[in-house]
């Protein structure tokens, strides 16, 4: 008898463990969640996007400094992937970095981008891509403001503005 009442106790401390391993539900920003990736082809993207998004997004290209509206959106808001709409950066974290291009300090939830070394054009530097999409944003420097010290260079015409309500 006082076997199986072990057994039974054992039985109940293992469900225990199994419901305390079992994902916690997603709660919103801040939380770490796995990004379910989204893949497409470069046919399908070419349809979804504009061949300026095209370029950068898909073709790792730079749009010219200074010509994004978004380096002036000094609005309360968010930052969302332009092919995909995840959203990437806060306002609260955006700041003007002087280079033409919309600087954030930190990514609105790191488990939302993804980084890769980019050893073009001579130099080494650390590419941004949409954690969801694989869509090409800019790249991160160690020359940006506190808390971080991180400058989010990014290109405007990767991301999408939309404002808080
Ligand atoms: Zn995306």
């Amino acid at each position: 008898m006082k076997f199986a009442i072990s057994v039974i106790a054992l039985a109940l401390v293992a469900a225990g463990i199994a419901l305390a391993a079992a994902p916690a539900p997603a709660v919103g920003k801040g939380t770490s969640q796995v990004i379910e990736k989204i893949v497409k082809t470069d046919a399908e993207w070419k349809k979804l996007l504009t061949p300026e998004q095209y370029n950068v997004l898909r073709e790792h290209g730079t749009e010219r400094a200074f010509t994004s509206p978004l380096n002036h959106e000094k609005h309360k808001g968010v930052f969302v992937c332009a092919a995909c709409g995840l959203t990437l950066f806060s306002s609260d974290t955006k700041f003007d970095s002087g280079t033409g291009w919309p600087s954030f300090w930190a990514p609105i939830d790191p488990t939302h981008i993804g980084t890769t070394s980019d050893k073009s054009f001579f130099m080494t530097r650390t590419e941004v891509h949409c954690a969801r999409c694989g869509g090409h944003l800019g790249h991160v420097f160690p020359d940006g403001p506190k808390p971080t010290g991180l400058r989010y260079c990014m290109n405007g015409v990767s991301l999408k503005f939309e404002p808080a309500q």
